[in-house]
């Protein structure tokens, strides 16, 4: 905590060095957006040295590649730890950050857990603010886009041992994006498999980290769904085969409950699911609405079977910064086609979540506590 606000780098010694005008980068039109396939003009770096005192002077730079040593331990061990938050042109044309500093909280909880140093929240949000209003042109002019933020810490020890790096590079590199589901409408649900020989976290390890190491191994069952024809992995765990996460999203599920009552479920924060700052805010906006009972408890897939069974599953969906509120329509698992009639609800809950989120992201709601001008 404070300790580590003590030693972190400051923004006010930061130090700019812009891309020459005609090194600028031409910028992709709305409808070209691929997920991080276009970077802005320019990036943010602070090194971390041990021996030379912890951190260094912050800067920001034109987009360049890294140089690391071969051995440099990120290339090895994956000590690496990373963020994805957005900032978003609202109707006003201001841009706004939503709850970047529950990001920031996350990272340093990742970069702990690899070993890595912390630093200040405050600080570094006022880095990548700078960042962004250098590039603020890339934030694009559309509701159906947005400027991804992609914080990255590695540990670049130029030392093969399989021990903590005293030395790291913190960047910052921004991407415009579109929909994550390129191509796809909104109304549409996603299908998914869900395939209990695969898990992607467990207890005592790191899946409630956002750490490079727990999507590589995702890497290879996510093209085995597409290969199925299927979106999405929905991740199980355990000989009960519990519903963990969708894809790259925590997953809620409402239904009727065994009293009759409409019930808001989300598994809890147990060491097995990423905190997301998606989940949280939806869980809030839950309480708010207070109109269903909301209970963060586990979810098996024994359970999902019965409920469509018995007509009481209403509705299904993920929750992230990609599309922020993503319907489930269908479930593969274990040779049985589930329909989850999420699409089907005459006026369906993640809709409401959805458009207020977007409405808070898009500056509808001007000055709401949870997002941050530029
Ligand atoms: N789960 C996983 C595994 C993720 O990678 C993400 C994306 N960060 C999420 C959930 C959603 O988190 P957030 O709402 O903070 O984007």
């Amino acid at each position: 905590g404070e300790l580590e606000a003590e030693r972190s780098f400051k923004y006010s010694d930061i130090a700019v060095r812009l891309a020459p005008p005609h090194l600028l980068q031409p910028k992709p039109n709305v409808s070209d957006l691929r997920f991080g396939k276009y970077f802005t003009d320019h990036m943010f770096k602070v090194y971390y040295h041990e021996a030379l005192g912890g951190w260094q002077t912050p800067e920001i730079t034109p987009l360049e590649n890294l140089v690391f040593h071969p051995a440099a331990k990120v290339l090895h061990y994956a000590i690496e730890a990373f963020e994805g938050m957005k900032a978003y042109r609202g109707i006003d044309g201001k841009i706004r950050l939503f709850r970047p500093e529950l990001n920031m909280a996350r990272m340093n909880a990742s970069a702990r857990r690899m070993g890595l140093p912390g630093f200040s929240s405050i600080e570094f949000i006022k880095c990548c603010t700078r960042l962004i209003g250098i590039d603020q042109e890339w934030v694009p002019h559309s509701e159906a886009s947005s400027l991804y933020i992609r914080p990255t810490i590695v540990g670049i020890d130029p030392t093969l041992g399989v021990s903590s790096s005293e030395s790291a590079l913190l960047y910052v590199i921004l991407c415009p994006v579109g929909s994550y589901f390129a191509g796809e409408k909104r109304t549409e649900g996603v299908s998914l498999l869900a395939d209990p020989r695969y898990t992607r976290a467990w207890p005592g390890g790191c899946g409630d980290r956002k750490v490079g190491s727990n999507y590589a191994p995702t890497i290879r069952v996510q093209k085995e769904a597409a290969e199925k024809g299927l979106q999405q992995v929905l991740w199980l765990y355990g000989e009960d085969h519990q519903v963990t996460e969708v894809g790259t999203m925590n997953i809620f599920m409402f239904h009727i409950n065994e009293d009759g009552e409409k019930q808001l479920v989300t598994p809890p924060l147990d060491g097995l699911i990423l905190p997301g700052i998606t989940r949280s805010s939806i869980l809030e906006l839950a309480r708010d609405i207070n109109e269903f009972k909301i209970t963060e408890r586990t979810i098996t897939m024994e359970e999902v079977c019965r409920l469509v069974a018995e007509n009481r599953l209403l509705e299904l969906f993920g929750a992230g910064t990609a599309c922020v509120v993503s319907p489930i329509s269908y479930i593969e698992y274990m040779g049985q086609g589930l329909h989850i009639p999420t699409c089907d609800q005459p006026e369906p809950l993640y809709k409401k979540f959805l458009k207020t989120l977007l409405d808070i992201q898009y500056g509808y709601v001007p000055g709401h506590p949870w997002t941050w001008e530029i």
